[in-house]
């Protein structure tokens, strides 16, 4: 299985669409931010990010 990034909240899946948002997939992106602390991590917060999960830093 490849992984693909979500355009929409950068949510990094396997699955055919977002499983957070539903949202179109691309797997075209780069960087990888692996958030496990999303209620009080800087990075998280930065990136909207409410829920633990792997990340792309960049989608295309
Ligand atoms: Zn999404």
């Amino acid at each position: 299985m490849k992984d693909k990034a979500c355009h929409e909240c950068r949510t990094i899946t396997t699955d055919s669409v977002c499983p957070n948002c539903r949202s179109a997939l691309s797997d075209d992106f780069s960087g990888l931010v692996i958030v496990m602390d999303a209620q009080g991590s800087q990075i998280a917060k930065a990136m909207k990010v409410t829920e633990n999960g792997r990340y792309a830093l960049r989608v295309r």
